[in-house]
């Protein structure tokens, strides 16, 4: 449940600016479009509504609203300024209670039930940025209105038919069950003669325990029943191309060293009886020739050859060995594991019809990555292959719908995957090519417990790719526990390459001058120019937003509080160039491909290195130049060692003065050190807080 969990906890600490009326009305680039008052994209439609009216409840949202008057009421203002900043932040709920059923279905309202639930749950029923209570909505048919809390329980009120009403009473019910193991289910094909009753013991106190051992191996000997009545997966498709086989290792090491410097090995024991990893493959031809409409479809792409990680990955890929790719996004990486997927789909003994499921999983960290996948799979024909796009605030039930009329590929996000699992609306028995994108990612924003719960049930012999773009302990865990002795292809340890073609910028000031000086350096843009500003939270980046709006400043949003269809009109409005200001969060430092973005600021240092890497390789792409400007202040001095490394690495002017800030981090350190200040903890010197990332309690 990280997924809300995460939200709800960010949303606890927003501290919303108060309104404020247009200071002027410069508006930085004209729109070239004309008027996009019927475009409804909410950011841009409330502000022109507003500006220099201080009436909230005057946004475009009102206007349809009144087609819906049954559900009209006050809290209309909350929706239309919540990418505003304006949202009222008693609690996070708050929002949804106002607001009704604004922009949600117009659903008969029926008869009328009030539940109650555990207030600390509540996130759970709502969802990020509503999309669970609007997914609720629509498979039940009821309506949910989030009544009042005495603190430890809130009312809920559902309306409906009474088939609604039960069924979304029941779907509520399971979200709010904390997660348990399965009991392992017994299989209907084996003659299984168990009980429940047989997996209980008498402890020494006399008390009836589960007895886990036995559960576990029953448990095990099912699974292996279940899984020996599959078909075997078909994995090898590898030809080696003479010209390949006969490269000789000197003549592989100098391919590797002159493309990115790609490293290759097997990740854990090079056990006897394992084959050598197999040279890299210098043209299409050589990996694909077998695959005419492959080579075809490359063929439309205009690709000149492979890049450096789909030379390495397509013959480890193709001949089914499980394969970690270190790479970042604009590597190739996605072309890398789909077309051996693509492959390993139409390769399968079983007709594609006749199958249980779909073939491939690909998790992505994000919905912006997912659709980014997705619409690389869709540019390659082959087969008829259909895949689907699984995403969190995407419609769920559209999706099902896609689902239940078959699939070969899915791409998911790990909240939306689980979710239609658990609920019996994918099979999962019949993957058997499982790629986990930007694995690194997905751990950091916690979501192993989905991942784990979504893979325990897929057949051990699958085939699996990783892509991540840092080893973290947390990977390598992954990699253990789901992959068979894979290969690991580093593309550069941290690939720096786009870093090298920024002019990365250091701007020192105090926190409290960062924004003004923000506004200074917009206000000094030219007009062909497109910058990314990234800010550390979600209120921050809202907050930029509005204040740009209210200096006529027009700018897009991208943080994990806007709604999918608003976070994917924001991107296409970047792309497209109808804005060119896009105020973020680290949603998007990876992964966003804007091919002509000039600057990235990062107006909030990220709280890892490695973030600042991924941020500034936003621009400088596909053979282009960029800028960054980074404002750094006293409590990011924590960073000034690592970043003067990344500096220097890619030969950018250090500045003293950051020399001087990591001179004094560490002097300070090691003063610590020798007082004893070993105890950051409550109670110790460090008070509270004192961690990594909280240089701002040190003065130097
Ligand atoms: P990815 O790293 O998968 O996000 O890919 C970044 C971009 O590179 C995508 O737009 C791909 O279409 C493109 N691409 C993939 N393979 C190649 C290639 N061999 N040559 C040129 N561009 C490629």
């Amino acid at each position: 449940m990280a997924d809300w969990d995460d939200e709800w906890q960010e949303d606890q600490v927003v501290v919303t600016p108060a309104p404020r009326p247009p200071q002027n009305t410069r508006v930085y680039r004209p729109n070239p479009g004309g008027s996009r008052d019927n475009r409804g994209y909410s950011d841009r439609s409330n502000w022109r509504e507003t500006r220099g009216n201080d009436n909230r409840s005057t946004n475009w949202r009102d206007q349809s609203d009144r087609n819906n008057p049954g559900f009209r009421n006050q809290g209309s203002r909350d929706q239309g300024f919540r990418d505003q900043g304006f949202r009222d932040q008693g609690s996070r709920d708050q929002g949804f209670r106002d607001q009704g059923f604004r922009n949600r279905r117009n659903i008969p309202e029926g008869n009328k039930k009030t539940i109650t639930v555990p207030s600390h749950k509540v996130g759970r029923i709502i969802g990020k940025g509503g999309s669970k209570i609007r997914d609720l909505e629509y498979e039940s048919e009821a309506k949910i209105q989030i009544g009042d809390s005495n603190g430890a329980l809130t009312n809920i009120t559902l309306l409906g038919e009474d088939a609604s009403i039960a069924k979304v009473e029941d779907m509520i019910n399971s979200l709010l069950e904390d997660y348990k193991p399965a009991v392992p289910k017994v299989n209907s094909c084996t003659a299984d003669n168990n009980t429940s009753d047989d997996f209980f013991k008498s402890n020494e106190a006399g008390v009836e325990v589960i007895d886990w051992d036995k559960l576990n191996a029953h448990y095990e000997e099912q699974q292996k029943i279940r899984y020996e009545q599959l078909p075997p997966i078909i994995k090898d498709f590898y030809k080696e191309d003479p010209q390949v086989a006969a490269m000789s290792p000197k003549e592989v090491k100098h391919w590797r060293l002159t493309n990115n410097d790609i490293q290759v090995k097997r990740t854990f024991d090079d056990k006897p009886g394992l084959k050598p990893i197999p040279n890299p493959v210098v043209t299409f031809d050589q990996a694909f020739q077998h695959f005419p409409e492959i080579l075809e479809e490359i063929r439309k792409q205009g690709f000149e050859r492979p890049s450096p990680i789909q030379s390495q990955a397509w013959p480890i890929l193709l001949r089914g060995e499980d394969m970690i790719g270190i790479a970042q996004t604009g590597t190739g990486k996605t072309l890398a594991f789909l077309l051996p997927a693509l492959i390993h789909i139409d390769g399968q003994t079983v007709p594609r019809d006749q199958r249980d499921g779909p073939t491939v999983l690909i998790l992505a960290p994000t919905r912006e990555l997912a659709l980014q996948i997705e619409k690389e799979v869709s540019k390659y024909k082959y087969k008829n292959i259909k895949s689907v796009c699984l995403y969190g605030g995407g419609d769920r039930k559209e999706q099902i719908k896609v689902v239940a009329k078959g699939v070969d590929i899915v791409i998911a996000t790990p909240g939306r995957l689980n979710d239609l699992i658990v609920t019996g609306h994918l099979n999962i028995i019949n993957f058997s090519y499982i790629v986990l994108d930007e694995a690194d990612r997905m751990l950091d924003m916690g979501f192993e417990p989905q991942i784990r719960k979504s893979l325990f049930d897929v057949r051990p012999d699958k085939q699996v790719v990783m892509t991540s773009a840092t080893w973290p302990n947390g990977v390598r865990r992954l990699a253990e526990s789901y992959m068979k002795d894979p290969i690991q292809v580093n593309v550069g340890s941290l690939d720096l390459a786009a870093v090298h073609t920024v002019t990365q910028q250091i701007s020192f000031v105090d926190e409290d001058d960062k924004e003004e000086a923000l506004y200074e350096f917009i206000r000094n843009m030219e007009s062909s120019d497109k910058v990314i500003i990234f800010c550390g939270k979600k209120a921050t980046a809202t907050h930029i937003t509005t204040e740009l709006a209210m200096r006529g400043i027009e700018a897009q949003s991208l943080h994990g509080d806007r709604d999918q269809s608003d976070r994917e009109a924001a991107l296409s409005e970047m792309v497209e160039g109808t804005v060119n200001i896009l105020v973020a969060t680290d949603v998007a430092s990876r992964g966003i491909d804007i091919k002509d973005l000039t600057h990235v600021v990062n107006l909030d240092f990220p709280r890892h290195i490695e973030e600042y890497v991924h941020r500034v390789g936003r621009t400088g792409r596909a053979g282009r130049t960029g800028v960054s400007l980074s404002f750094i202040s006293r409590k990011d001095w924590g960073h000034a060692r690592e970043l003067i490394k990344i500096l220097e690495e890619a030969n950018q002017e250090v500045p003293d003065e950051l020399q001087q800030m990591a001179e004094r981090f560490e002097a300070m350190k090691l003063r610590r050190d020798k007082e004893g200040g070993g105890n950051r903890g409550r109670g110790g010197r460090g008070g509270r807080g004192g961690g990594r990332d909280r240089g701002d309690r040190f003065m130097f």
